[in-house]
């Protein structure tokens, strides 16, 4: 008999049917009338079945009152109507086979809270609870909903090299990738002989799939890439991982503004989908993490979001009478702070910044007919911060090639990107959001390290 899930078993539809349940045990209540009710939890939603246990099963000494908190079992019976409260339903076994047992002295999930640092210690038993359960669902449903919004609208999905030897941001915080023998480099004229390498060149975990992308969307018009992404920045903030996934969009004939306008509809989208589909998650994220969950969720489907240019930004900044730990004037770039305040005191929802100075931004942003800035937009939310970073790419080729010079990169590097341009050039635009953020802006979860399954950062690779 095939398995019953426990979001199924709970529905009142299910009553009068039978049923095999699997999952493990949360709690074990013994009556003085002879029977027991289990609390049962298998991932399917945070609720738990409640399977009552009656003292003439032939197990029902020997085993079922020995249950304890993370114990796996199979229960098969009768869904019944359930007087209790805040459930509909529950099942009455007929059988119930003990699969594992979990020593209540040694198995660190009991009763009692952990925090989030201690439970980081134990990523291998964390999906067990409810918080992480509860991620670990809203996680699945942003993926499918990223993927429904742009396969309906169209747009190819391309796989980008997650191995690559040119590096995006120019910024140099990369893992290298190598086969040499660190013990023992092998050098010619005092440096390293990177031809003996692998790839016979230095090489690195991609910081970014928009190079590759560009050249998909320069091809086929819309498309995207969704994967991991690797940044090897020392940052130990909590927004910051060294392994975390990327959505980049990349679109031929889009300029700047319709690049704010699919920014916005995209996470609008993932918004209410979660919304819709995610209902007791959501709601426990804001009982119990961060009681402006419901409300932020709320407002960023109701409201435009603010589009601000950045001298408008550093003006407000500047008028703010604030006090911040990094002072603002034009050319910098904003801090959290910055972000957060822009985001949560003067404009409370998500704001658009665009039209940057072009020397705090990287080479392939387009270049303003000011000469001074290029249009480049990073879309800011409460809480988070800075959740997308995007702009109309630099289609033009002798701009491109003097962008990359001042900004130190060698053009012949690069000559396949700039082929792009040399090549039916078109005007095109793209951005990239960070799938961790968007989790800890819907689920209010503080630290990026507990929205992603298996969180890299320096020091942390254990499981
Ligand atoms: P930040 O200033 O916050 O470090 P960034 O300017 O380096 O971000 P981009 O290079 O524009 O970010 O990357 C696009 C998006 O990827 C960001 O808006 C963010 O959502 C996400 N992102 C960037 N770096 C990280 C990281 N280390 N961990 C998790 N997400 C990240
Ligand atoms: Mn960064």
């Amino acid at each position: 008999m095939g398995r019953t899930s426990v979001v199924e078993a709970r529905k009142p539809e299910s009553i009068g049917q039978r049923a095999l349940v699997q999952g493990w045990v949360r709690t074990r209540r013994d009556s003085k009338a002879g029977f027991s009710f289990l609390e049962v939890n298998d991932g399917s939603c945070m609720s738990n079945l409640q399977i009552i246990a009656d003292g003439s099963l032939p197990n029902y000494e020997s085993e079922v009152k020995r249950l304890t908190a993370g114990c796996s079992v199979s229960a098969y019976g009768e869904i019944k109507s359930s007087g209790g409260q805040g459930q509909a339903t529950e099942l009455l076994a007929e059988r119930l086979q003990v699969h594992g047992w979990a020593d209540p002295e040694t198995y660190p999930l009991q009763k009692k809270r952990h925090s989030f640092e201690k439970l980081r210690e134990w990523a291998h038993l964390r999906p067990r609870t409810n918080t992480f359960g509860a991620v670990a669902r809203v996680r699945n449903c942003v993926c499918r909903s990223i993927h429904q919004f742009f396969q309906q609208r169209g747009f190819l999905y391309v796989h980008t090299p997650i191995i690559t030897a040119s590096d995006c941001e120019g910024a140099g915080e990369m893992f290298r990738v190598t086969t040499l023998n660190l013990e023992d480099l092998p050098r010619k004229d005092g440096r390293i002989d990177h031809t003996l390498d692998f790839f016979d060149r230095p090489s690195y975990l991609t910081v970014s799939g928009q190079l590759e992308a560009e050249i998909f969307a320069t091809a086929l018009g819309n498309v995207y890439t969704f994967g991991p992404t690797f940044r090897a920045e020392n940052s130990n903030t909590s927004r910051h991982l060294a392994e975390f996934w990327m959505i980049e969009p990349e679109m031929a004939f889009y300029e700047l503004t319709d690049n704010m306008d699919l920014a916005e509809q995209f996470l609008k989208q993932v918004c209410r989908d979660v919304r819709e589909q995610c209902d007791e998650d959501i709601q426990f994220f804001h009982d119990r993490i961060d009681n402006t969950v419901l409300p932020t969720l709320d407002a960023i489907l109701e409201h435009d979001f603010v589009r601000l240019p950045y001298n408008e930004a550093i003006e407000i900044l500047e008028r703010s009478g604030q006090t911040f730990e990094f002072p603002v004037s034009w050319g910098s770039d904003l801090q959290s702070e910055h972000e957060r305040f822009l985001t949560e005191q003067q404009f409370r929802r998500p704001v658009i910044l665009h039209d940057y100075p072009r020397t705090i931004k990287p080479f392939y942003m387009r270049v303003n007919d000011d000469g001074r800035t290029v249009r480049a937009m990073d879309v800011l939310v409460p809480k988070v911060g800075e959740i997308i970073g995007g702009s109309q790419r630099e289609e033009r080729l002798d701009v491109l090639e003097a962008r990359m010079l001042e900004q130190q990169l060698r053009p012949e590097d690069y000559w396949w990107y700039l082929d792009l341009r040399r090549f039916g050039t078109v005007p095109h635009a793209g951005f990239g959001l960070g799938l961790e953020r968007v989790l800890q802006f819907i689920t209010g979860m503080a630290n990026i390290r507990d929205v992603i399954p298996f969180p890299r950062t320096p020091g942390n690779a254990e499981f």
